[in-house]
């Protein structure tokens, strides 16, 4: 028996990265998964890639009126909703300044509005299954500051208020909600804003990193890492976890290695 056999679970974004992934690790733990995304052909041979327990639906997360179609969709077709995963997100790398109100907005409607809209729209089916475990993904930049993603990281951390929120008014329908924070995540994400370093990198030229303080594990995260996260939340094993924030980052977050001080491990080259 799979970890969440039986269970039908939705997870926004999933076309590529780490909605992919966390729909891959459900799919193989029983899941019947609906891959939900605005990006039609990619999210479509995600759920083709993952078999006939898997099926793709568009799914524009700020717009209220397609939640509800496409939660009774899930419904009549799969007979409820068990799991929600709020992991659709958009980023800008820039200063405040160089970040439009227009673009500042936009973020926050995908990464804020929409699990808003999400939670809301899954309370009704998952109060007919008896509960239900919503995930949000929220990220680093949701649990400390982190400069050049202000519009992002101010998301990240308003999706950790309304999971606690939330989780006060929902927890008597037996529905629990939780945020994991990963330090990493797909590189399709952030490659449009590095596009110089990433292909330096990539070419395998030299790129001096050995001055900057690095992660204390000198690694980051995998995709594989933030899925396995979200399964456990996903699942009945985590019953006893709501309103909580899942740091999965290596450690990034409770502070740096700095070069040169005692007890600071030797660097070891690329960006950690
Ligand atoms: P990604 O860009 O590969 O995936 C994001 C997905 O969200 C894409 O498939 C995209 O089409 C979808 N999406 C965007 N707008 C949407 C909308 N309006 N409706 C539905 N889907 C929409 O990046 P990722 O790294 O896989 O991001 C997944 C989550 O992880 C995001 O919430 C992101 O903020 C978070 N995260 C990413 C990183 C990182 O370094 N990439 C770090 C920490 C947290």
């Amino acid at each position: 028996m799979g970890r969440l056999a039986g269970k039908v679970a939705v997870v926004t974004g999933a076309a590529r990265g780490t909605g992919a992934e966390i729909a891959r690790v459900f799919v193989d733990e029983g899941a019947t998964v609906v891959v939900a995304d605005v990006l039609d052909e990619r999210g479509a041979a995600t759920a083709a890639e993952l078999g006939d327990a898997a099926a793709f639906v568009h799914l524009d997360v700020t717009s209220a009126a397609e939640w509800d179609a496409v939660l009774a969709g899930v419904v009549e077709r799969h007979g409820g909703l068990d799991v929600l995963v709020n992991n659709a997100g958009i980023l800008t790398l820039a200063t405040i300044g160089d970040t439009s109100p227009e673009r500042a907005e936009q973020i926050m409607k995908v990464n804020l509005l929409g699990p808003f809209l999400g939670i809301r729209a899954s309370i009704e089916p998952m109060q007919a299954r008896g509960g239900g475990s919503i995930v949000n993904i929220s990220s680093s930049a949701g649990v400390h500051g982190e400069h050049g993603v202000v519009a992002y990281s101010g998301t990240k951390w308003g999706l950790r208020g309304l999971a606690k929120s939330a989780a006060l008014e929902l927890g008597q329908y037996g529905i629990r909600i939780n945020c994991v924070c990963p330090s990493g995540g797909s590189d399709e994400m952030v490659a449009p804003y590095m596009a110089t370093l990433m292909e330096r990198m990539r070419s395998g030229e030299p790129v001096d990193f050995s001055g900057t303080p690095r992660r204390p594990m000198g690694r980051n995260v995998t995709l594989r890492e933030i899925a396995l996260m979200t399964l456990f939340l996903a699942s009945d094993e985590s019953s006893a976890c709501n309103g909580g924030d899942f740091v999965v980052d290596c450690g990034y977050t409770v502070g740096h290695v700095e070069p040169g001080a005692p007890g600071a491990a030797p660097a070891q080259g690329g960006r950690s």
